[in-house]
């Protein structure tokens, strides 16, 4: 190669930003949603401040043990088109049984997964006149009977996961949202700025990096958890990253 050749190359390199190579998106799953909580309507007010559309969870039971103010204020939130919300399961339930952890959809039965997923959806159309499009487990604990139960339901396209999550694999034409960035590095509801930003620093160059979930429990939130989630959205847009709603990323993959 050229000396003049690699000079060119050299200053290619540094004029171009990370992000504009390829396109990335990040798409913010929120996590337990159950009620009219004043952290989730912060969470949503700053988010949409900051620009950046959200997703949210929500734990179906609460259909059940809350009046229609709830059902109001999720049709509210929906309708600004920056938040969409998804089925997180119905009761986000974990237990022992014959000394062996189980959880909503972690071990606990094809029937039992089966029943819990068109309970939610039939819910979700109850209260907010749609069915849900995305799901997301407790725990983020997925196997064989997951798989199966949402083959059996077309409504639910995307699926939150860890990358390269085992029972994805069986699953059919589903879009996975993999949680390839960590969201909150200090524990549950416990963003943490500096330490998102030195995990992504590492992980930035991988040019399969294009698409990242990224989980947060809002309503779990210190006063310092939304400034380290505020400045955590304002750095991945610096860095070109662009957030999307689950529904627009399979739009915008013609799904
Ligand atoms: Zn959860």
């Amino acid at each position: 190669m050229s000396v003049k050749k690699l000079i060119l190359l050299s200053l290619a390199a540094l004029v171009l930003p990370a992000g504009a190579q390829t396109k990335r998106i990040a798409i913010i799953k929120a996590d337990d949603v159950t009620s009219v909580n004043p952290k989730w309507e912060r969470f949503f007010k700053l988010a949409a401040e900051h620009d950046v559309p959200v997703s949210a969870g929500v734990i179906a039971v609460s259909f059940e043990k809350q009046d229609e103010k709830y059902d109001e204020w999720l049709k509210k939130w929906e309708a600004t088109g920056k938040v969409e919300f998804w089925n997180h399961g119905w009761d986000h339930r974990m237990w022992e049984e014959e000394g062996k952890k189980k959880s909503e959809f972690g071990g606990s039965g094809y029937d039992h997964q089966k029943s819990h997923l068109t309970k939610v959806q039939a819910a979700s159309k109850e209260a907010l006149g749609k069915p849900f499009n995305t799901f997301g487990s407790g725990f983020n604990a997925m196997d064989s009977d997951t798989a199966k139960a949402l083959n059996e339901i077309p409504e639910l396209k995307m699926i939150f996961c860890y990358p390269g999550a085992k029972p994805t694999k069986e699953m059919k034409d589903k879009i996975l949202l993999p949680m390839v960035l960590r969201g909150e590095n200090d524990g549950t509801g416990k963003p943490n700025f500096a330490k998102f930003k030195e995990e992504y620093e590492k992980k930035k160059a991988d040019p399969n990096l294009t698409l990242s979930s990224i989980q947060f429990h809002p309503a779990a939130f210190s006063e310092q958890g939304f400034k380290d989630f505020a400045s955590i959205v304002d750095f991945l847009k610096a860095e070109g990253w662009t957030f999307m709603l689950p529904s627009a990323y399979a739009a915008s993959i013609g799904k």
